[in-house]
């Protein structure tokens, strides 16, 4: 079969689902791999390193999908690119099907399959292919590299001849994939972290990673939702963690706020009072601001600098501004797919929808919509 990559539409996205490594590992199992010339461009692959690897080279999107049986990319198609798909045709990417409908619908009236790398089931099998952590994973830890070049001291405490510097203190909101990266590259620098979530499975990770839990006196059960998530957490939680919170804001130079709930707006957690309450020159990166932002203050995709001198960081593409790591990672998460829909390495694709994974992950199969995928007991 042949797999094909295009270019991201949106100009300002500089991922793409083939690195020069996945494209040989492909081949390996059956495939030939085609690209769209320019299509690695911003994530420094240039044309001719995909051609050594083997990749033929295409002048179009178009010419992309005349050729390949399967094509891949990282966001969400374009009406344009559905448009393109045709039947028997796979298409992989992040889709998010819950925002995506209409789009979905079309791609499944088109006879086309639609493989959502949102949709690979969080289970051990499937880490391989979960491409939301390995972008979550970039952007912790390209949160704090951020935070820091907006900070104006050093993270880590020194003595030295020139006088004595504290160490920058650093608190993550919300330990999951994100969060976890963050404290863990926070730590690394020689920052003091502190860190809380409301899963308390989170404390064991948090301590484990040389960062500090803020322990709330409560119900165990309290924060814990379904499949490893977080559930909304009850009026009076709330307060208690606010309060929290709250002592916390005069002292942190760095917040990192990481915290979502599933298909719900991100909970509003650093409140303005506790952006005012901070000192000039304190940071705050806020992962949240797609789903709304932790920190009602947060502009979507700005650097905003407070009245009282806080800076911050709505950024929603972190990943994005490390594209060949982030690349890389997800075309060996999208590899990895490709080698489960290929069992036998002879380039010939069975999409068998009695694999959990394949079978969650396909959200349009045969002319029919098939998300949500069935509700399992044990996931
Ligand atoms: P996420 O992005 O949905 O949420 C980020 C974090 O915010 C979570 O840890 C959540 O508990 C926390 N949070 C929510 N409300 C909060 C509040 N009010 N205060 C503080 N923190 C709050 O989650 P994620 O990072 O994608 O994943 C969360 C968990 O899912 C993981 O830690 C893990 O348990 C599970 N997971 C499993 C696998 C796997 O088995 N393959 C892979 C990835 C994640």
């Amino acid at each position: 079969m042949k797999f094909g990559v295009i270019t991201e539409h949106q100009p300002s996205e500089a991922r793409v689902a083939l690195s020069p490594a996945s494209a040989e590992q492909l081949q390996k199992l059956g495939h030939e791999c085609v690209i769209q010339s320019g299509a690695g461009a911003k994530a420094d692959f240039a044309d001719d390193v995909y051609r050594d690897a083997g990749v033929e080279v295409l002048d179009s999107a178009k010419a992309v999908f005349d050729a390949a049986d399967v094509v891949a990319k990282v966001r969400p198609p374009s009406e344009e690119e559905v448009e393109m798909l045709r039947e028997g045709q796979t298409l992989i990417s992040f889709f998010y099907p819950a925002e995506n409908e209409e789009l979905m619908k079309k791609a499944a009236a088109k006879g086309a399959t639609l493989i959502a790398m949102d949709m690979v089931p969080r289970i051990s099998r499937a880490q391989k292919m979960d491409a939301l952590s390995s972008m979550a994973n970039i952007a912790g830890y390209r949160a704090v590299i951020e935070a820091a070049n907006n900070f104006g001291r050093f993270l880590t405490g020194q003595v030295t001849a020139a006088g004595k510097v504290p160490p920058a203190k650093i608190l993550v909101v919300g330990a999951g994939v994100a969060g976890l990266a963050a404290l863990g590259t926070a730590t690394s620098l020689g920052a003091i972290v502190r860190a809380f979530d409301v899963r308390p499975e989170t404390a064991e990770q948090i301590e484990s990673m040389g960062a500090e839990f803020l322990f709330l006196d409560f119900e165990d059960t309290e924060g814990v939702g379904e499949g490893g998530y977080a559930a909304p957490s009850s009026p009076e939680f709330r307060e208690k963690q606010l309060a929290l919170f709250r002592e916390q804001a005069p002292e942190i130079d760095i917040v990192i706020t990481t915290a979502l709930i599933p298909n719900r707006e991100a909970p509003e957690l650093w409140t303005e009072d506790m952006v005012k309450a901070m000192k000039p020159g304190s940071v705050i990166v806020d992962l949240a601001a797609e789903k709304g932002g932790n920190c009602k203050m947060t502009v979507k995709d700005e650097k905003i600098v407070t009245d009282n001198g806080v800076t911050i960081i709505g950024y929603t593409d972190f990943p994005s501004r490390m594209a060949k790591q982030s690349s890389t990672l997800y075309a060996t998460n999208v590899r990895h797919m490709m080698a489960d829909l290929t069992p036998e390495k002879d380039g010939q694709i069975v999409h068998d929808m009695d694999d959990q994974v394949i079978r969650d992950s396909t959200i349009t199969h045969k002319g029919e919509v098939t998300w949500p995928p069935p509700k399992r007991e044990n996931p």
